[in-house]
């Protein structure tokens, strides 16, 4: 029996990527970003799915993840946006993966091993348009030019990253239009020179959206093909009728009855004000719902929203089930999803947590069962 576990949604799931693929301008084809283990969705189901539904080019953080992505079957291209440690170079030929070069030093270190080794590794360049976290200052151009000319590795693509694309605020859309301008003139100078740019990439979920006018040849969606927003602050400019693929739930342990006075869990911080029913839980901080969330979080059990209580534990919480007529052990309480006409959704969760919904989810545990597809 699962103790707590995540359940996807497929229809959820081809549903966001068809909306999206139908508001992109045509010819822009999606690149799924499927980090942090699809941030916490598990990307061993996700990322076959999505393969199936037509996705060729899959984006990682991590060396680790992208052989994950090997492992259960991936053939598609798959790029690593983050940072390989020089030892594990080969294994990036091994697998045919793409590497990111964040600028001059991870090239150079790159190129020398292609050069010692006779193995070409495919790469995709990052340009720094304003960021100012990893890639090439378009005041590198020569440099990047000098890298495509090698003929030690294989630079099939370049790319850049928008920081506040996911406001209205006129100083945010200024910043994001100099960030546009800044990728084009850096492309327009090096398609000038007659280069072969490969595959050229810009937008992220949000801008895929609000600046879709700027396409180039791939959006990399990440938290929006999941159907959770960042937080309920971001600005759309379109509604996509995007729908969560995610449901977490836990079952019921243990049902007893406490009278007024008595108190539930550690520290005593719940004290009954009537006789009250309590339902253990068998999911806990260790799982992703943290302990700051104690007596804030709620769960839908039998059809009725149910009032945590007391401290969440590591591996248990407790819920108040006075209110609902049959509770049983083995019965299932949902903390993301829906049951009947009640609905939780990630975004309540991860406000509540001071954070957005990306870091909520992404730190789901890896002792949480499922990740598999329900129907
Ligand atoms: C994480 C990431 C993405 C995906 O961002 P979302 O907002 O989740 O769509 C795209 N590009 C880069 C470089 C990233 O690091």
């Amino acid at each position: 029996m699962n103790r707590a576990w995540i359940e996807l949604n497929a229809e959820a799931l081809e549903n966001n990527l068809r909306n999206y693929q139908n508001q992109l301008p045509t010819g822009m084809k999606v690149m799924a970003v499927v980090k942090a283990n699809d941030y916490g969705h598990g990307a061993k189901a996700i990322a076959p799915q999505l393969e199936r539904l037509g996705i060729d080019f899959f984006a990682v953080a991590a060396l680790n993840e992208a052989l994950e992505l090997r492992e259960c079957g991936i053939r598609s291209e798959i790029l690593i946006l983050g940072y390989t440690d020089p030892s594990y170079f080969g294994t990036l030929a091994d697998y045919n993966l793409t590497q990111t070069v964040t600028g001059p030093e991870s090239a150079a270190a790159l190129e020398a091993y292609c050069r010692l080794s006779g193995r070409k590794v495919k790469v995709h360049v990052a340009v720094d348009t304003g960021m100012h976290r990893i890639g090439y200052l378009p005041e590198q151009m020569e440099e990047i030019a000098k890298l495509y000319a090698s003929d030690a590795l294989a630079v099939t693509g370049i790319y850049s990253h928008l920081c506040v694309a996911d406001t209205e605020e006129e100083e945010h859309v200024e910043f994001s239009l100099k960030q546009i301008d800044t990728y084009r003139k850096v492309i327009d100078t090096l398609e000038a020179k007659g280069l072969k740019l490969g595959c050229r990439h810009l937008l992220a979920s949000y801008p895929a959206v609000n600046y879709q006018e700027h396409p180039y040849d791939y959006a990399r969606l990440g938290v929006l093909l999941m159907g959770v927003i960042s937080s309920p602050k971001d600005y759309l400019k379109n509604d996509l009728h995007l729908q969560p693929v995610m449901q977490l739930k836990a079952h019921i342990t243990a049902v007893r009855e406490i009278g007024e006075g008595e108190s539930v869990s550690y520290g005593r911080i719940f004290r009954a004000e009537r006789p009250t029913k309590v339902a253990s839980v068998a999911i806990g901080y260790a799982d992703g719902l943290p302990r700051c969330l104690s007596t804030k979080l709620r769960a839908i059990v039998n059809g009725n929203y149910v009032p945590q209580i007391g401290r969440i534990c590591m591996d248990q919480l407790m819920l108040d089930v006075t209110d609902i007529p049959e509770v049983r052990v083995g019965d299932v309480a949902t903390f993301i999803g829906r049951e009947g006409d009640c609905v939780i959704y990630a975004e309540e969760l991860a406000e509540k947590a001071g954070t957005i919904t990306n870091e909520f989810i992404c730190r789901l545990g890896s002792r949480l069962e499922g990740r598999t597809f329900t129907r």
